[in-house]
């Protein structure tokens, strides 16, 4: 059975405090507190192994590069890639979205094609897209969303034509926490023969994911917010689609022979892996997944669930407090504001009471826009929450109120 007091105790941030008071950490969607076991495998790496890798014949050289290939292996095993070659590291969700629009935008956009995304992306899925098309001429198209901050599926059909070139979709919403119907959508797209490619930033750390069970052509995401280290992430592809893309980076490591005539390129994943990469926090990341599937993702997603309707539920007796995001499939995210009450108040007040929540945007203008707010606070919960911290930003939000009300 899933304990989270023994599970806190591998993460020491979690028992620190925070202006006196014991810290109830509710900005997970922003970034993860790591375990101990993570901690210890970085520190171990630059003590015990750490050398350049894939460049050396010494032997710190080889315990380096071993590490480093025997993580994108488990990272491989963990979304059930085909092939450890679909496996390319990067420093984050946004590296790898910025890589695809680059390489795949040079290779098969043209002017006048189209690119589709939703009206929930995070501006990590909007911009690269944004940049493509300007410099294509090519045009951006969004899926809007309903006021639950579902999708309108009945859309999508007309959104998808000849000229889409590549559908990008959020897996998880990081503002409202709608879980999207990803398979469904995909399959949309396929029966025109158009790519997808998941921004699994939001569902990684909550959902087992199985890219060819899904069956999409590109998924992404961050070792930060799978309670692996900083500046790690990971650009899935599908072997035929990498092939034919050309590298976006060039570099040591990425080539197979330089002259200053001609350069050939090294084959997948080196092709997209110019220069020295993070190689010591992919060791970080490969021990973050062997702790998540120690703890079980039907054990996580389980405790979540109970955490997000007791949240839900308390939250809504507040008078007042309105939530963005009510969809029926949602992850542990509440957006809310209370009225008449700026975020940025709420939020301060409730960091004097050691409950850390975060306001504004959360790099999503456009469904701010939507929904006419200049922002939101969120509570965004790991499988490390308790109720009793629930209680605790529950407290806090009376605790607003009076102050501000
Ligand atoms: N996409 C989504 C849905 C996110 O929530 C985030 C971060 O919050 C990103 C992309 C960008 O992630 P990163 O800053 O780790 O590159």
């Amino acid at each position: 059975m899933f304990d989270v007091n023994s599970v806190r105790k591998d993460f020491p941030i979690l028992g620190s405090t925070v202006h006196g008071k014991p810290l109830a950490y509710f900005d997970n969607g922003a970034t993860t507190q790591k375990p101990q076991c993570v901690i210890d495998a970085v520190v171990e790496c630059y003590t015990k192994t750490n050398s350049n890798i894939h460049r050396g014949v010494h032997y710190l050289s080889d315990q380096s590069t071993e590490m480093y290939e025997n993580a994108r292996k488990n990272i491989q095993q963990f979304i059930n890639a085909r092939y450890s070659q679909e496996i390319i590291f990067t420093s984050g969700t946004t590296g790898s979205i910025n890589a695809i629009a680059f390489s795949f935008g040079e290779k098969f956009v043209k002017a006048g094609d189209e690119i589709l995304i939703s009206a929930m992306e995070h501006h990590a899925n909007i911009v690269p897209w944004q940049m493509l098309c300007e410099r294509k001429n090519a045009k951006l198209k969004v899926i809007p969303v309903d006021e639950n901050g579902e999708l309108k599926l009945d859309a999508v059909d007309s959104l998808l034509t000849e000229k889409t070139k590549i559908l990008a979709i959020t897996h998880v919403s990081n503002v409202l926490g709608t879980v999207n119907p990803i398979k469904a959508i995909i399959d949309k797209a396929h029966k025109k023969g158009i790519p997808v490619l998941i921004d699994g930033a939001q569902s990684i750390q909550h959902v087992k994911i199985d890219v060819q069970e899904l069956d999409c052509e590109f998924f992404v995401f961050s070792g930060h917010k799978i309670y692996a280290p900083t500046g790690i992430g990971i650009l899935y592809g599908k072997e035929e689609w990498l092939n034919q893309m050309p590298p976006y980076q060039g570099g040591g490591d990425m080539v197979d022979c330089v002259t200053f005539e001609k350069t050939y390129y090294n084959s997948l994943p080196y092709k997209f892996e110019a220069g020295t990469t993070n190689y010591v926090d992919a060791v970080g990341l490969s021990v973050a997944i062997d702790y998540i599937k120690k703890l079980g993702f039907d054990n996580i997603a389980g405790y979540e669930k109970d955490l997000l309707e007791y949240a839900t539920n308390k939250l809504q007796t507040i008078e007042g407090l309105k939530i963005y995001g009510t969809a029926a499939d949602k992850g542990p995210v509440i957006s809310f504001l209370l009225e008449n009450i700026h975020p940025y108040d709420t939020g301060m007040i409730l960091d004097k009471l050691g409950v850390a929540v975060r306001t504004g945007t959360h790099c999503a203008q456009p469904i701010m826009d939507f929904y006419e707010i200049e922002g939101t606070v969120r509570a965004s919960m790991a499988f490390y929450n308790t109720f009793e911290e629930i209680d605790r930003l529950y407290e806090g939000l009376l605790r607003v109120k009076t102050m501000f009300g």
